[in-house]
């Protein structure tokens, strides 16, 4: 493992270090290092005014000092004469216990002490879509099922091989790229791995996908319905959990689907806080715009609307697709990859220690009969809902952090009361004639 940054960049002739931190809107914060300054800064950290991002910090806090995790070190295949470097955030020598990577690595530290580590692939969608965001880049993407379109995947084939190509020579064993439901939307996997490492991962996955597409005249965008109609943005989670003998502690072929007993109580860790986990899963006013959304134009939403779960069946919010594994279907492009990741071990480490039980699977076509399914609670509506079955789960708001809660739900509700005060033209076309 890489230890020593500055030794690290010398043999990789790294000019300089961005030392990011992501704050709790998921935006990543770097400041741009020289080498000769790095050790020092892997020593001491790299100092912030807190305030200045979203960490509900005030302008009379003392300095917020992002120490770098040299695991995380990566050199920008686009520019390799810099490398970015994931950050924890420390203030007067102590962990600022609501930043979501020090998030994240408590509740790792409390998998590990129940002698369990948790792996988790994610499904990172995205639009390519013009420099000022106001359409597709590509105009002769139109077709009413664009899923998996041959021509149009090949039109962008710069951007997606240019990505896959870094994503081969950093190591994360990619496995496919495709053209997805909506018009100009895409996807790209690669291959699960430890929590902590699929964050940093999906960080970087944004950074590089974001900068690529701009090198390329484009702009891609991971909102989670940036166009009417059409399907959004979705980033599913596959996850499984292993024991210390390196046994998928999910996979056992004599239970339904393949889910062993305590993938059970897992899942039902997340189904019992489904509404409550949204606020972080599905984090923006749009979010809910995807989820409960009216059928789009390609016949499907490909998104849940309702807390159920089944086998091998996308229409709902967890999908058993085989043996030793789930797939939670509620997080979009929007979530803050350390938060997901930490919510879904908040969850479900939960749901182990109590037992939790998932309760009946619904293997019906939540599309068409939805409606028949009268014991499942719905999603939540809008952002509001979701932040107040936040407010009504203390344990999960415990199991996260009370600290973390505190600052989440405090900076989220002013985000919903900008959010009301806009005039939008939808009321004043219905209400003006009243
Ligand atoms: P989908 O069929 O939902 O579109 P994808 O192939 O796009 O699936 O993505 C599946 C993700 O699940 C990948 O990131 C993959 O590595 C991951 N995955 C596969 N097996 C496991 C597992 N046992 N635990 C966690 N993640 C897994
Ligand atoms: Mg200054
Ligand atoms: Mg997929
Ligand atoms: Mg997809
Ligand atoms: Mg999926």
């Amino acid at each position: 493992m890489t230890t020593d940054l500055a030794t690290w960049a010398a043999e990789r002739g790294v000019k300089y270090f961005m030392i990011s931190y992501t704050d709790l809107f998921g935006g990543q914060r770097a400041k741009l290092v020289p080498t000769p300054a790095i050790a020092d800064m892997q020593a001491d950290g790299a100092g912030f005014a807190g305030f200045a991002t979203w960490l509900d910090l005030t302008p009379a806090h003392p300095d917020l000092f992002a120490m770098p995790d040299p695991a995380s070190a990566t050199q920008l295949p686009w520019k390799p004469e810099v490398a970015w470097v994931a950050a924890d955030l420390y203030m007067e020598g102590a962990p600022v216990a609501q930043a979501p990577r020090n998030v994240l690595k408590r509740l790792v530290a409390e998998a590990a002490e129940m002698g369990l580590s948790v792996k988790t692939g994610i499904e990172p969608e995205f639009f390519l879509i013009s420099p000022d965001g106001s359409e597709i880049s590509d105009g002769m993407d139109t077709a009413e099922k664009p899923c998996y379109d041959q021509q149009a995947l090949m039109r962008r084939y710069d951007v997606i091989a240019e990505i896959c190509g870094y994503m081969l020579d950093l190591g994360w064993k990619p496995y496919q790229n495709d053209h997805e439901d909506a018009n100009g939307q895409f996807e790209m996997n690669w291959e699960y791995d430890d929590v902590l490492v699929t964050a940093d991962r999906h960080s970087f996955f944004k950074f590089m996908v974001k900068s690529v597409a701009e090198k390329h005249g484009l702009r891609a965008t991971f909102m989670p319905k940036p166009f009417k109609g059409l399907t959004g943005n979705g980033c599913h989670a596959h996850i499984s959990v292993w024991d210390k003998d390196g046994r998928n502690a999910f996979a056992d072929k004599e239970m339904p689907f393949g889910l062993s007993a305590e993938g059970r109580t897992f899942l039902g860790g997340i189904m019992k806080h489904a509404s409550a986990l949204a606020a972080v899963t599905n984090p923006t006013v749009n979010s809910y715009k995807r989820i409960n959304a009216p059928r789009t134009v390609s016949g499907a939403t490909w998104a849940p609307n309702t807390v159920t779960w089944t086998g091998n069946n996308r229409t709902h919010m967890v999908r058993v697709p085989g043996p030793g594994r789930f797939e939670l279907r509620l997080p979009d492009g929007a979530v803050n990859p350390y938060l997901l990741q930490a919510i879904i071990l908040a969850a479900g480490l939960g749901g182990m220690r109590s037992k939790a039980d998932p309760g009946r699977h619904h293997d019906i076509d939540m599309y068409r009969e939805g409606h028949t399914v009268t014991d499942a609670p719905k999603l939540p509506l809008n952002l509001l809902d979701a932040l107040r079955a936040y407010e009504e789960d203390p344990e999960l708001q415990a199991a996260l952090g009370t600290e973390f809660s505190a600052a989440y739900l405090k900076l989220k509700h002013a985000e919903w009361n900008t959010y009301t005060a806009q005039f939008t033209a939808w009321e004043h076309d219905t209400t003006l004639d009243i």
